[in-house]
Order: C-alpha cells, then sequence, then structure tokens
C-alpha cells in the first residue's frame, strides 16, 4: 500500500525501513528536507502546512502519525477521503493528560490521583485534595519531562503555576515508585490483539536513557495485569496500530502514568529483540495485514539512547550482540541521535555488553 506519515522524525524513518520489505511505499510530510525520514519516501515539505497534507492525502491509501501532538482536526479532514490509523478518538484522548486520566478512572485503571488547574487558586484548591508532594504538568504538549514542576512544599506553589505561562495544567499526587515500566500493543482492525512483555526504562534529566527487555522479575500475573489495562484502553478508543503505556511499578501494584498513540522510544529493541518488531507491527495493523508474534527472540535485551553526541558508535560496530541506528540527525544537547540495541542469552554476556558501552550512558 501507500502509507503517508504526518512527520517524518525517526520514528517515521524505522516505520519505512520496516515497510518496504511488505512491499508498501512511504511518503511523509516534513519541517526540512533533511528530517530523518526524507530520504526514505516522497517528501511533502510543510512551509504551506495546508498544501503539503493534500498532497500527502493525494499520494497515500492509508495515513499514520508519528506524534500524538498531530492537530486532531487535520485527522478528521483526511479521514473523510483517506482512513487515518489511529483514529482521532486515539489521538483526542491521548494528546491531553486529562482527557487521558478520566478514561484511565472511567476503566478502573489505578492512576494518581489528580485536579486540573487552570489558575493560582485553583492550584491552591487541588494542593489542599491531593497532598504534597505533587507533580503539575501542563495539560498538553509535554514530552521528555518538559512542562513539569514538582511541589514539594506550599511555598513553592506560585512558582510552579508562574511555570506554566497559563497554560491549563494538572496536578498529580507522586506516586512513589519502584521501577518505570511501558508496555507496548497493537491491534489490528479485525480486532485482533498482540503484547510485547513489560519493559524497565531508565530516564536521565527527563530523557530515557536504557530500556530492559524483558523487565526482571516481572511475574505473569503482572504481565497479564498490565495486558488487561493495555486491552481496555484500546478497545474502548477503538485503537488502530500500536498503542504505548507508561507505568509505575510501586508496593501496591502497578499505577498507569500516561499512554502514546504510536511506536515508542522503549519498543526500539523489538527491531532486533523481538519476532515482529513495533514498527511492522503497526504497519501491518494500519494495511490491515496479520499481526505478527510479539516474543522475545534472545533471553536479555537492552536499548541504550545516544542522546546530544554520537559518541564512538564504531565501538558498537565492533561488539558482536549489538546493532547500531543512527537517525541522520547533527548533534544538540538532549537529542536523540540513534540508539544502540544489545541482544544476549546469558546474564554474563548481557552485563559485559553493557559494562562496554559505558560511554553511551549519562
Ligand atoms: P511524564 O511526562 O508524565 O512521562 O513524566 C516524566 C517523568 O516524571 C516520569 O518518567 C516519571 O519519572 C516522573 N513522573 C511523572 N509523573 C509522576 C508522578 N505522578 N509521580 C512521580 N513521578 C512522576
Amino acid at each position: 500500500m501507500k502509507i503517508g506519515v504526518l512527520g517524518a522524525g525517526q520514528l517515521g524513518r524505522m516505520l519505512a525501513i520496516a515497510a518496504y520489505p511488505l512491499g508498501h511505499q512511504m511518503a511523509f510530510t516534513a519541517n526540512s528536507k533533511d528530517a530523518p525520514a526524507a530520504p526514505l519516501g516522497r517528501t511533502f515539505v510543510n512551509n504551506n502546512k495546508h498544501d503539503a497534507i493534500k498532497q500527502l492525502t493525494n499520494a497515500s491509501e492509508v495515513i499514520t502519525y508519528e506524534s500524538e501532538n498531530t492537530d486532531v482536526e487535520i485527522v478528521k479532514e483526511i479521514n473523510k477521503t483517506t482512513d487515518v490509523y489511529p483514529g482521532a478518538k486515539s489521538l483526542f484522548t491521548t494528546q491531553h493528560r486529562g482527557r487521558e486520566k478520566a478514561i484511565f478512572v472511567k476503566l478502573g485503571i489505578p492512576c494518581a490521583p489528580y485536579q486540573m488547574v487552570n489558575s493560582l487558586r485553583d492550584l491552591e484548591v487541588a494542593v489542599e485534595k491531593i497532598g504534597l508532594p505533587a507533580i503539575l504538568k501542563t495539560a498538553t504538549e509535554g514530552y521528555d519531562g518538559k512542562g513539569q514542576f514538582v511541589i514539594r512544599t506550599k511555598n513553592q506553589i506560585e512558582k510552579a503555576w508562574q511555570s506554566m505561562s497559563g497554560v491549563e495544567a494538572i496536578l498529580e499526587g507522586f506516586v512513589n515508585f519502584k521501577r518505570e515500566l511501558s508496555l507496548i500493543a497493537v491491534r489490528g482492525l479485525d480486532n485482533s490483539h498482540k503484547y510485547y512483555p513489560l519493559v524497565e526504562n531508565t530516564h536521565h534529566n527527563g530523557i530515557l536513557r536504557l530500556t530492559i527487555s524483558p523487565a526482571e522479575n516481572i511475574s505473569a500475573k503482572v504481565q497479564k495485569q498490565a495486558e488487561h489495562y493495555m486491552q481496555t484502553l484500546l478497545d474502548e478508543m477503538g485503537h488502530v496500530g500500536v498503542l504505548t503505556i507508561e507505568l509505575f511499578e510501586t508496593s501496591n501494584g502497578l499505577v498507569v502514568n500516561e499512554m502514546a498513540p504510536r511506536v515508542h522510544n522503549s519498543g526500539h529493541w523489538s527491531i532486533e529483540g523481538a519476532r515482529t518488531s513495533q514498527f511492522e507491527n503497526h504497519v501491518r495493523a494500519i494495511t490491515n495485514s496479520p499481526l505478527g508474534e510479539t516474543d522475545c527472540l534472545q533471553q536479555y535485551c537492552a536499548m541504550i539512547n545516544i542522546i546530544g553526541k554520537h559518541g564512538p558508535v564504531n565501538k558498537v560496530l565492533e561488539l558482536s550482540n549489538t546493532h547500531l541506528h543512527l537517525y541522520g540527525k547533527t548533534e544538540r544537547k538532549g537529542r536523540k541521535l540513534g540508539h544502540i540495541t544489545i541482544t544476549a542469552n546469558t546474564l554474563n554476556e548481557f552485563k559485559t555488553t553493557l559494562s562496554a558501552l559505558e560511554a553511551f550512558m549519562p
């Protein structure tokens, strides 16, 4: 099929790399011709947003997007002539933290207590209800920890509100978690579901640095619980394609933090680590093809992000059980430039390889 992607970053690039062996063609909208996905398909540069989207729609039989910040009205408009997956309901829900929390509550999925905040007065009331510490986040457009303020004492309330620059915000109770996990799943047009194993994520300065797959010591019961939460969300939103949920592991069980209606950085390991990658499964789902198996090919797998500087990438190529992915971006502080996948069959081999790649860790 001819697949169009709104956006042309590394996610679009990896979707294309997965789509070509299946015989599909790719097209993108991009902010510039230098975008990571641009070399992999027809690219319509967004200097006139409306024209680029029209060109993409004309060139595509099905459309998907890279970011939950995609304009819902654009998706609805395109959907009048060309199918867009995931649909507007998934996008509308996941691009606003309040709507996300409301759906978690509706479906009985544990999440942090929360209050929407539109003024300093609202924030004062919310702090009274939720207690401290708490975390204030912008309701929309936050990513990689941006637009967040941890409030520990009451005298920080005013500063916290000021840091939101007047935009709608959400106050969340602080979750005392042991680990951060994520679950990636895919739902097909025929309502089939596949789930990847829960993975463990480590962040630094709000940016994902390391994913371990599968997460250590996850019981079958906990995996099933996470899959149950995921299934209810997929079905409620009529989601088609990959959906990611980020969770906290606490002493009282799993607490869901947020979700993304797309392939996710914490699923990049699946390119070499799983029987079918998240990218291929997203492509399969939106093209109405059978979904692929999601089991792990080796016992231990990890993904290390390359952030800001490329570093000693030849070192990665010298190792026998690693794979290097570079996105064709220039170096910039905090920018995701690529990632490394490590696969191993023994814990010893796994640990030795992780240590050999220390230079890439913060
Ligand atoms: P988010 O943008 O919601 O993924 O938040 C970024 C990071 O802040 C998460 O990865 C957590 O480490 C932390 N965080 C977010 N929400 C909470 C919360 N309610 N309680 C404790 N930590 C949180």
